[in-house]
């Protein structure tokens, strides 16, 4: 076979038609795509950004089409496979499939420099139609996104306090109606967290908190008082644990932040004009800890990651449930509820998750409130924290220093 026939046979095999010239991996901003070139290159010159070198810094656009079509089949399929087709009712039934410009607009891979690159990537696909594979059935990663939403739901609306042990519902045959088996075509909604425990099992998730590693914690308090030691300033004793978003109203746990400014932040109140000062424990961890570190998230493998691929959809979830765990709450009577999802994330993992044998002491998250950074809830009692000098094996935080400052409610600020 002639290498042209072969050459067009591969084209036609992987769905694109040939685009000449060689592009440079600067003219991609996906890494699965710029390492290919990098790989690849033959040419000093790229078509597309006009950039130069005396080494190879450009790969054959084919080669890089060629690339690309084992990524986009991966994540798409065309509808002649699986939708059925109507002339008489328009065409194409249930989804409507995209062409290839507005794959290619959505998948935002090239940079502002590339020129002409987005329409040559899409003219070199044009012959084809494109549809999310499985059309007809959820993706991996809407499926968990969907699965954590009715777990929510269940939660907050329906069950909250022996949902483990709620079993399928049964069809209405042999018995009389009842509402509670209205709810049912899905698995038991707390396998989300069992599942979300092998995540975190899965990319490691678990990080090591350094001993002496300081967090700051902020309390908002009448002007007249002066909190200044570990009994004021660690975690709150039970009778006055309020509920917070790691844990219900008399579950004590120690809440800070890295700086000073995400702490204020995150605790303030602008509602409760009667607390006009706010003071700023700084404590040091006493050992180290075991948090599950939601601040650091591997990136989203992207669709030309051929080796991370398999990783993708439990990423994106992972994604999705950072930002919902910091999703701000509004003091408007729903808190009541809305704080129900995470407060049972964090008793799962604070009770009932391993990661080997080991129990971890806490988690770290990105505060989602503007200006503000990264967030601490440690599992700690009020027990579990001390002043500086006198600790023990049981303490987990010892009061460093202490800073008073007034709150300016005009601003939300302090000084
Ligand atoms: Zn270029």
């Amino acid at each position: 076979m002639s290498f042209v026939k072969r050459h067009l046979e591969r084209q036609m095999e992987e769905g694109w038609h040939s685009v000449s010239g060689p592009v440079c991996a600067d003219c991609f901003s996906d890494y699965a795509i710029k390492a290919f070139i990098e790989a690849n290159a033959t040419d000093t010159e790229c078509k597309y950004c006009e950039r130069s070198s005396h080494e190879a810094i450009a790969a054959e656009m084919d080669e890089v089409l060629s690339f690309i079509s084992q990524g986009l089949w991966r994540e798409y399929d065309i509808p002649e496979n699986c939708l059925p087709y109507e002339t008489a009712e328009g065409g194409w039934q249930i989804v409507t499939p995209d062409d290839s410009h507005d794959v290619f607009a959505a998948l935002d891979i090239c940079t502002e420099d590339s020129g002409q690159l987005l329409d040559d990537l899409a003219d070199g696909f044009s012959d084809r139609l494109f549809v999310q594979r499985d059309p007809l059935a959820l993706s991996q990663a809407d499926g968990l996104k969907y699965s954590w939403a009715k777990f929510c739901e269940q939660i907050k609306h329906e069950t909250r306090f022996v949902f483990f042990r709620i079993e399928p519902p049964t069809p209405p045959t042999d018995h009389a109606w009842h509402p509670d088996d209205e709810w049912g075509e899905y698995s038991p909604p707390y396998q989300i967290l069992l599942g979300l425990g092998d995540m975190v099992r899965d990319h490691q998730l678990v990080k090591i908190l350094p001993a002496r590693t300081s967090i700051i914690r902020a309390r908002q308090h009448a002007a007249n008082t002066s909190p200044t030691t570990a009994r004021d300033l660690g975690a709150p004793p039970r009778e006055r644990a309020s509920q917070s978003r790691m844990s219900p109203a008399g579950i004590s746990m120690f809440y800070g932040a890295e700086e000073e400014k995400t702490a204020f932040i995150e605790t303030f109140d602008p509602a409760a004009t009667d607390k006009s000062a706010v003071t700023f424990g700084t404590l040091q961890t006493t050992r180290d800890l075991y948090l599950l570190d939601l601040t650091e998230l591997p990136q989203i493998p992207s669709i030309f990651d051929e080796q991370n691929y398999d990783k993708r959809p439990a990423l994106i979830f992972l994604h999705h449930f950072q930002e919902e765990l910091s999703a701000p709450i509004e003091r408007d009577g729903r808190e009541h509820y809305e704080y129900v999802p995470t407060q049972i994330v964090a008793e799962y993992f604070r009770r009932v998750f391993r990661d080997g044998d080991r129990r971890i002491d806490g988690l770290k998250f990105k505060s989602s409130r503007k200006g503000a950074g990264t967030c601490y809830c440690i599992f700690a009692a009020p027990d579990n924290c001390t002043d500086a000098g006198v600790i023990g094996s049981k303490h987990m935080l010892a009061l460093q220093s202490v800073k008073h400052a007034r709150i300016d409610f005009s601003n939300s600020s302090y000084r």
